[in-house]
This record gives C-alpha cells, structure tokens and sequence, in this order.
C-alpha cells in the first residue's frame, strides 16, 4: 500500500492534521490501533481549542454535544484562584468564544476522526503500527499489524507523522524520550456523584491543591464528574498502597471533595494509574518524519493544555508541510521553525506549571498568588494563559516563575512542609 501521507494514530493531533492535510488534497492514511469510541483522559478543554475546531468544521457538533465550561477554579488551600473565560481581553485568540467544552474523550475524539474521514481521508482503525522502516537515518514507511486478522502490511509513504501519543511510537523505537523535571504520577476514575460546589454545578473545571500535588474535579454529564490525582511518585511510593485507596484517601480528605460532593460517590470506571507523566522527545522531526502532540511532548495534566497543544502543534505542522512538501532542505528548515515554537509553548508550560507545584510547597506564595489574583490586570493575564493564549506575554510568565524560584528558594532555608500524602495507619496532614 501506498500514500503520500501516513500518520500514527488518530486521536485529536492525528486526527485534525489529517483533515487539514486532506483538505489541501493531499492523499493521506490514518493508522489507529483502536475502534472509537474508546476511553481517553483529557477531559477539560481551553477555550484557544475552540477557534481550531471551529477551523476544523466540527464546532457546532462539539457545541450540541457536551458541557459548556466557563473557566477553570484551582482552591489554593480553601480560596479559589479563578480563570473566568469570559473576562479575557479582545486581544486573546478565543475573544469570540470565551468558554469551552468538557469531554468525554471517547466521543470526542470519535467526531473528530469521523470528521478526517469525510474530509477523505483513508482511516485504518484496529491497525497497530509495529515500527518505523528506516533507510539509514531516512524514514521509508511503517510496519503495521492488522488486529482484526493478524496480518501483518508494509506501507511505504512519502512522510511520516507520528501522532500515536503517550505511546510515541518513533521516540521509543530510537529511544529518543526523557521524563521531564516535575516527576509526577496521576491516578484517576469516573463517578456518579452528586455536585454540590457551585461552579462544579455550572461546569466549571475545579481543582484542589495539597503538598506537591492537586486533585481534580471535571463535570462531563449530569451525573457523571472525573476525579483524579497528581502527585509526586515518591509520594505514591512511599503511601504503598493500592492506587484505590490513595485515590480514595484524597476524596475522603480533602476540603473540596468533602463540601462539593455529596455523600454518595460510586465509582463507575476502572481505575488508571500513569506513572512518569511529564516527558519530551529529544528530536521532533527527522528525515521524512515528525511528531506531533503527546507523541513529541507531554508535560502535566495542570491547567488543561494537553489536547490544546496537540491540536495546536497538529494546524501547525499542517501548514509548515503543505508549504514546503518534502522537499528535503525546505522542509527541514520549516521543520526546525515548527520545533522551536514547540520548544517554547513546552518550556512556558513546565514554568506555570511548576511555579503552580512550588506554590503547593510554600504558604507564603499561596498568599501572594491568592492576592495578586484578585488585581484584575493580573487575573486577566493567568486567564489568558489558563484559556491555552501562551504568546500573550510570556515575559510576565518567565517573571512569574523566577520570583516562585527565588521565594521556594529562600524558604527551603527555613520552612519544612509537611506532606499530604497517606502514611500507612496515619490519617493525612492537609495544608492548611
Ligand atoms: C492524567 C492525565 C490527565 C489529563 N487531563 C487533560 C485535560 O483535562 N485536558 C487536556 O486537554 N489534556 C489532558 N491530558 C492530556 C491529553 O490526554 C493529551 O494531551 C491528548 O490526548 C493528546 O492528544 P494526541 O492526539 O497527541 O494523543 P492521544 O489522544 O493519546 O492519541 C493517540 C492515539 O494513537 C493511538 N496509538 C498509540 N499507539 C499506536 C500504535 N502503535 N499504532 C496505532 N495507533 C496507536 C492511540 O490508540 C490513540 O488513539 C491529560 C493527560 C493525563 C495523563
């Protein structure tokens, strides 16, 4: 089999990039191991997504079928630190939209595969992609594995996109991956359980936060609201206890799942557990391949931005590639411009993010963020940057994470924090 195009996987990055590239008439072969709809984490969605799904001709599907979320609401200890969507600038990408959804993955990512398939292009679900066929350092197609009759097929193409996410299936096979610096795990399952914060009600996206880590509230139907936890591994570690019962250990303890929920909380789903969440390809592009998405990066689930950059980072390359095509030094040229925005959206990321992490470590800058939030100037910016808008004014977020720096810093001399994470027989320590 041959096409100009192949791309691995078909989740949100695959998906939109091959509707773009077919868009532009070129011939273009999703491979998606699973059958949609099938279970995704990545439920809460910025509003700088929307714009693209509007782009994508899909918006309106999205709008008829899952909850409005109007902002995001993180409790730093028990004030909540807000990012009302609606209150962004008209210079923020998503000024026309001012909201976005939360998902259920399944479906979600189901109308946007279904959505590259009308556009035409050829999408092979049940179809592992076992490696990459190499020439050298040139990439010449892919091996892949039908799972409905175990046939194995070469494909040979033109270029590779490797959109197979927390998988990466090139990074792996070259070793190219590396956790980043924040070292965290998440565990995490669905419930029926009744909401009874006031902005869970309204489908705000909702998060606590305790010692180096925070639990998450995400409504995606009536009854139904995600609930997880990010913390550090050696916390995990050290609890030495089922995923269930640290799971449950935080619902039980913390001040927001004990006031926002009701008292009957059934779980409705498995329980999953990922272990070394935050990572980054070494390379993202090489001789007729690239990543895109989680494939190439993924740095934490905080403040949402994993389907954002993906869908971002899928129009991107989209337009990198449809200008240059694989003429070899263009395109490598065009390629390390692509890299280098990627670069920057990561580094800017992993700084709010870890400037988030060191505020969950130290009482005094909890104080500061709490404060400084409520100056609507500032609020305006943390709303632009929770909303996915980070070129807004990404000196003030360098700012932000070296005065974090410094303050954790000087605090490390004289404070110690104690953890939130259960001890076994020991009931947790909250920060409060
Ligand atoms: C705990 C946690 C919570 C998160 N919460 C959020 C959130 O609230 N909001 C948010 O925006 N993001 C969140 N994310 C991140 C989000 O899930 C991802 O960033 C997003 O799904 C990336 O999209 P993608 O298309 O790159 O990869 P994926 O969505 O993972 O899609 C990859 C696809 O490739 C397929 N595939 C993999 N290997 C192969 C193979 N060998 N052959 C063929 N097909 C293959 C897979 O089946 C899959 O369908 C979270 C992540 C984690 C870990």
């Amino acid at each position: 089999m041959n096409y100009e195009i192949a791309i691995i996987g078909g989740g949100p990055a695959g998906a939109s990039l091959a509707t773009y590239l077919a868009r532009a008439g070129k011939s273009v072969a999703i491979f998606e191991k699973s059958d949609f709809p099938r279970f995704h984490i990545g439920e809460s969605l910025l509003p700088a997504t929307m714009p693209i799904l509007q782009d994508l001709g899909v918006y309106e599907r999205m709008r008829s079928t899952f909850l409005n979320k109007p902002g995001g609401c993180w409790y730093y200890d028990d004030t909540p630190v807000m990012s009302d969507f609606a209150k962004c600038r008209e210079t923020a990408s998503f000024k026309d939209f001012r909201h976005a959804f939360m998902v259920e993955r399944g479906e979600f990512d189901r109308i946007l595969l279904d959505n590259a398939r009308d556009h035409g292009v050829r999408v092979f679900q049940h179809h592992l992609v076992r490696e990459a066929i190499w020439e050298g350092e040139r990439m010449t197609g892919l091996q892949v594995k039908d799972l409905q009759t175990m046939e194995g097929k070469s494909i040979r193409t033109e270029m590779v996109f490797d959109c197979s996410g927390y998988r990466s299936v090139i990074a792996s096979q070259r070793n190219l991956r590396k956790p980043n610096r924040l070292k965290k795990m998440a565990i995490f399952a669905h419930y029926r359980a009744e909401a009874l914060e006031e902005r869970l009600k309204q489908g705000w996206f909702v998060g606590q936060m305790f010692y180096d880590g925070w639990l998450w509230l995400i409504p995606i139907d009536k009854d139904r609201i995600s609930i997880g936890v990010v913390t550090t591994l050696d916390n995990y570690k050290k609890a030495s206890i089922s995923p269930e019962q640290f799971l449950d250990h935080y619902i039980r303890t913390l001040s927001l799942t004990r006031k926002g929920l009701g008292k009957n909380i059934e779980r409705v789903s498995d329980i999953y557990l990922y272990g070394n969440l935050g990572y980054s390809s070494e390379r993202i592009f090489g001789d007729r391949w690239a990543l895109v998405g989680d494939a190439a990066v993924f740095i934490d689930p905080c403040y949402s931005s994993g389907v954002h950059l993906a869908m971002d980072s899928a129009r991107e390359i989209a337009r990198v590639y449809l200008e240059h095509g694989y003429d070899a030094r263009s395109l490598q040229n065009a390629l390390s411009k692509y890299e280098k925005r990627l670069r920057q959206h990561e580094e800017l990321v992993l700084m709010l993010v870890d400037s988030f992490y060191m505020a969950s470590r130290n009482k005094f800058l909890r104080f500061l963020v709490k404060n400084l939030s409520k100056i609507s100037s500032l609020n305006q910016k943390f709303v632009h940057f929770t909303g996915g808008d980070l070129a807004d004014d990404p000196g003030y977020i360098k700012m932000t994470y070296y005065t974090h720096l410094a303050i954790s810093a000087l605090a490390n001399v004289f404070q110690r924090q104690p953890s939130a994470a259960p001890e076994k027989g020991k009931s947790a320590v909250l920060i409060k």
